[in-house]
């Protein structure tokens, strides 16, 4: 068996060399069973079950909850959301479906307030936070050396339904600026809601007035891939029809005998799987039997790939050295590392010089603050010294005027002393 392949298998051969000049294919003598690998997948998946992460994005009251029930015929727990949340915010739900043994971890997320606000500048940003915050638990997960993304419950969002309010005008700004910020991080496919309330003509002329605003934004929008031959020709032609035109309702309604699914007008019945009446098959069948899994791995290997890279570059990874030599993940953790206590000694440094200026200028100002106390002090105490002096000098000179007063005073008591004496005398005489 180890000789040259057979000329018969050209293909095989020439598939080998152009991927892998050292592989040498070699043929088979007898069965061997390569050909059950499909059927270990297929049952190893059908065991697993398959995850879809779905997202609508679109205004209170534009359908998005019917749509979703419409969908997957069955009823999801909808609560009603209020038109007056001070800002946008998302309400994510999993659940678990079945069917024909194949199970789906469904998780439904759906925008609540989103344009509700007067000012709607930011309305995206929860979005685009949830969106982020999905890819980098996945990251940690990754990065942890204990992992366990086997059974991981992988929240990346797959796909992004995008409601357009049925204007039959042109995009809101806050519909592109929404899309521009998603379509790097996430599969947007934009559908116009509620379909059943605008003209066929409209709609036909709506629906390329949301394509060329898309194009000259700069919006890219999921394609439909067209690489698999198997899918390329539905998938092309779909391609063409978006943005889907829908119409969303779970009620049965009877029409020629039938139960359809529909909306009942007086003029007649909508009818949701008509296709000559809206889009909403050829969304289902897009979404879910055709390219839900190209949705899944291009969220991986695009979306999720490009958020990756931007973040270990962000955290100083890099596969190449400056000088374009491959780097190991040890030479890129040790170079980061120096790089690190490089800047940690710089801010240590920094830090102990503020400290040192700090410490000198308190000191400076301390000690500007005793001279002043110093000289308040020595101002005080001439003043004090003043003051005393001339308390004292008025002291001695009311002490002055006290010993001139007394003096007087003895001087005139003298005076008055024989004058009484004499007049004592005169009246001892007069009564004898
Ligand atoms: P959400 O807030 O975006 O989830 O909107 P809902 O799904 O709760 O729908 C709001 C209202 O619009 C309900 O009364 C629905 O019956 C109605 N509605 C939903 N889809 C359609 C549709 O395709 N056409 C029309 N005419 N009404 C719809």
């Amino acid at each position: 068996n180890r000789g040259s392949p057979s000329p018969t298998d050209p293909l095989l051969f020439s598939e080998c060399l152009s991927q892998d000049r050292k592989v040498r294919a070699l043929p088979l003598s007898g069965h061997v069973g390569l050909d059950a690998l499909p059927d270990q997948l297929v049952n190893k998946s059908l065991g697993q079950g398959f995850c879809f992460n779905l997202l609508c994005v679109g205004e209170t009251g534009i359908g998005k909850s019917t749509l979703m029930n419409t969908l997957f015929s069955t009823d999801f727990e909808n609560l009603e959301s209020p038109h007056f949340e001070p800002r946008g915010k998302l309400r994510a739900r999993t659940y678990g479906l079945r069917e024909n043994g194949v199970q789906l971890k469904l998780t439904i997320v759906s925008t609540i307030g989103f344009g509700d606000q007067m000012n709607q500048q930011d309305s995206y940003q929860p979005i685009v936070d949830y969106v982020d915050a999905q890819f980098e638990s996945f990251l940690q997960e990754e990065l942890k050396i204990k992992r366990s993304l086997h059974n991981y419950h992988d929240s990346r969002v797959h796909v992004c339904l995008y409601f357009i309010a049925p204007s039959g005008h042109s995009l809101k700004s806050l519909d592109l600026v929404t899309m521009k910020k998603l379509d790097r991080k996430v599969n947007v496919i934009p559908v116009i809601a509620k379909s059943d309330t605008i003209s066929r003509a409209e709609l036909h002329s709506f629906k390329m007035k949301i394509m060329s605003e898309l194009v000259s934004s700069g919006v890219q929008i999921y394609q439909f891939p067209t690489d698999d031959e198997t899918v390329a020709g539905i998938n092309g032609v779909m391609n063409g029809h978006l943005p889907f035109a829908v119409v969303g309702s779970t009620e049965a309604i009877n029409v020629g005998n039938k139960l359809v699914r529909g909306r009942q007008y007086p003029w007649g019945v909508v009818q949701v799987e008509n296709g000559s009446h809206c889009d909403f098959v050829k969304l289902r069948e897009m979404l879910i039997s055709v390219n839900m899994n190209d949705l899944r791995e291009q969220t991986h290997a695009r979306h999720y790939e490009l958020y990756r890279r931007c973040r270990l570059q962000e955290m100083g990874f890099r596969d190449t050295e400056p000088n374009r030599k491959p780097a190991s993940l040890h030479q890129t953790y040790t170079a980061r590392r120096q790089e690190y206590l490089r800047e940690f000694h710089g801010v240590e440094e920094e830090m102990k010089q503020m400290f040192v200026q700090k410490v000198k200028r308190t000191e400076a100002e301390l000690k500007d603050a005793e001279e002043e106390l110093q000289f308040r002090f020595e101002r005080m105490k001439r003043l004090h010294q003043q003051e005393k002096k001339r308390l004292e000098e008025k002291r001695r000179i009311l002490e002055e005027d006290m010993n001139s007063f007394n003096k007087m005073r003895a001087a005139v008591e003298l005076l008055q002393a024989p004058s009484f004496s004499t007049a004592g005398k005169k009246d001892k005489d007069h009564k004898k």
